[in-house]
């Protein structure tokens, strides 16, 4: 009998040093070249930015039959290993862990987080071969959660450095639970939850959001993936997730988490009270993550095919896998039974008051903005509103308006255009999902529509009109009203509640703020001789309901401008509101009544 053989590249995952937060790392190539490349990515696939992961590496050095090898860097991330010989290849390096987000790495008393992309080098030529994690030094109590399959003792094995790198790991004493949903087990850990957490609530919860999707792609069909991780890290104040192809890690504030609710005297069941807006956006996010299983994870952009980590990757459909996804997160809270209509509509013209609210939507299309992420959605400044538009609610209202496009002609819905792209690319590819181009999605809306559509796909996508979403709303039985416009509204200005004052957070094209010559970072100090301490005192001193135009003090770079508010604004739209039309067509009623049930059909 021959020992089995040992993966190609190992890494000892070193955990002890928690309170100078570093991770300390030994990699080994069993049968290494006399010269290679070692590289770390410079982005991590899902976040659209250069990170630059190797600033937080130190100290590398390696060697090779107990000889020092010759180590070169070549740029900001690669190195070149010159290391003769025939033993094994040892690198050594240390990774600063203390990013409290879901993009990097983390290590402190409390737990410890980790994406490969932070901490695992790439060996040339050695991308495709089996990789191993084994962690040493774990603190006593500690456990790990990550959809890589191994275990503390054996190590975790993958079958080659993109696979490694899609599974992050989360260490420490957390909370966790576990389920089922159509076949696939699923488990869910909480770091950082406080005493009073209602983790069988989030179980119940998420499973029903689970099995809607499972459903929603597979049928009855068995799913592409046997086992899911959920990895969610409660803190004071936070938000955001990342999706990996069978696990997720999610970031959201504490107080956010469902709560136990204590039983009353008489020994009845206490009744779970309604979803707080806090939970409804953290299943939101769930839902949102879990969907990206197949839309950008399996589905996905033929740019991204493969990943390319040393420089920007670019793609001009974020605004259909960031977009679309952003549009059916909420829309399965509804089908799930976890919101009702009145919320779910709320939700939607929260992204539509978004989009309406920026006016870089005449200026930027999804498509451009999906392009630019890199430079301008990842990095956004006080310019934003006016120059770009966001792939992610603009995405999702091209969705909305294409999901009642089809359904108000009765030819079909969403749902079987993204069942189509997922076969058409399955089919294709001869595993689940696959890249796919915007001709793509084109040839599925013409398929299930029957007659093309790619006229409107390119103006929604490529041009940078309103989408016509107020009359198409009416026709599947929603209706869009107009609320009275706010103060900021009618200023034409972001404001935000600051220590001393008022501040002006972005001044919006076309405004009265710009024709007022406001600019962003301004200190509202004083209306008609009062002094402002809050954004409301702007209403309660008179801002557009004087007799007399009003003089308003500002403070910019420590200089006082005296600037005159007239007595009225302009003509301003206020957000819109959606509400469920209560006499709908019967035609209306009854595409609304599909839209939103529990099938989607
Ligand atoms: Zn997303």
């Amino acid at each position: 009998m021959t020992a089995p053989a040992l993966p190609a590249v190992q890494f000892r995952v070193d955990v002890g040093r928690l309170d100078d937060h570093h991770f300390d790392i030994a990699m080994e190539l069993a049968d290494a070249p006399a010269r290679l490349t070692v590289s770390l990515p410079v982005w991590i696939p899902g976040s659209y930015l250069v990170r630059e992961f190797s600033r937080h590496l130190s100290g590398l050095s390696a060697e090779r039959d107990g000889r020092p090898a010759r180590l070169t860097p070549l740029d900001k991330h690669r190195w070149a290993v010159e290391a003769p010989g025939s033993g094994p290849l040892r690198l050594r390096y240390r990774v600063y862990a203390f990013d409290n987000s879901v993009r990097s790495a983390w290590l402190d008393r409390q737990r410890g987080f980790f994406n490969g992309s932070s901490l695992f080098l790439s060996a040339e030529g050695f991308e495709e071969r089996e990789q191993q994690v084994r962690l040493d030094g774990l603190p006593s109590g500690w456990e790990v959660a990550t959809g890589l399959p191994g275990t503390v003792d054996g190590g975790w094995c993958a079958p080659n450095y993109d696979n490694l790198i899609d599974h992050p790991f989360e260490l420490g004493p957390f909370w966790r639970g576990r389920f089922e949903a159509c076949g696939v087990s699923h488990e869910f850990v909480v770091a950082g939850a406080p005493p009073g957490f209602d983790g069988e609530r989030l179980l119940a919860d998420t499973r029903r959001i689970c099995e809607a999707q499972l459903r929603f792609w597979h049928g009855e069909a068995p799913a592409c993936f046997d086992r899911y991780v959920f990895l969610l890290n409660a803190v004071d104040d936070g938000y955001g997730g990342l999706e990996h192809r069978n696990s997720t890690a999610l970031i959201c504030n504490r107080r956010d988490l469902p709560r136990r609710i204590a039983a009353p005297a008489n020994g009845s069941t206490p009744s779970a009270p309604p979803a707080s807006d806090g939970y409804v956006t953290l299943l939101g996010l769930i839902s949102h993550e879990y969907f990206h299983t197949w839309n950008v994870k399996r589905l996905k952009p033929a740019e991204f095919a493969p990943y390319r980590l040393d420089a920007e990757q670019y793609t001009e459909l974020l605004w259909f896998f960031e977009g679309f996804t952003s549009y059916y997160d909420d829309l399965f809270l509804l089908r799930a039974g976890l919101v009702d209509e009145a919320r779910y509509l709320k939700l939607l013209a929260k992204n539509l008051n978004q989009v309406l609210g920026s006016p870089g939507r005449a200026v930027q299309s999804v498509a451009e903005a999906s392009f630019d992420a890199w430079i301008k959605y990842y990095r956004p400044d006080e310019n934003s509103a006016n120059a770009t538009v966001s792939y992610y609610t603009k995405g999702s209202l091209v969705a909305l308006a294409l999901d009642l496009t089809l359904r108000g002609e009765d030819c079909g819905d969403l749902d079987a255009v993204m069942r189509r792209l997922w076969q058409v690319a399955s089919e294709r590819s001869g595993s689940a999902g696959g890249p796919i181009t915007e001709a793509d999605i084109a040839e599925a809306l013409q398929a299930v529509a029957g007659r093309s559509l790619a006229p409107v796909l390119a103006a929604w996508v490529h041009g940078r009109n309103e989408l016509p979403l107020q009359a198409l709303l009416q026709r599947g039985g929603v209706r869009w009203n107009r609320e009275a416009p706010t103060l900021a509204q009618r200023l034409g200005a972001r404001l935000q509640e600051a220590p001393g004052g008022p501040k002006v957070q972005a001044v919006l094209d076309g405004g009265l703020a710009a024709t007022l010559g406001l600019a962003a970072g301004d200190e509202l100090l004083a209306l008609g001789g009062w002094r402002l301490a809050k954004v409301d005192d702007l209403t309660l001193y008179g801002a557009f309901d004087a007799e007399q135009p009003q003089t308003l003090l500002v403070s910019r770079d420590r200089r006082l401008l005296s600037l005159t508010l007239p007595a009225m604004a302009g003509t301003v739209e206020g957000a819109v509101s959606l509400t469920v039309d209560p006499q709908p067509d019967p035609q209306a009623l009854q595409r609304r009544a599909r839209w939103w049930s529990r099938t989607g059909a």
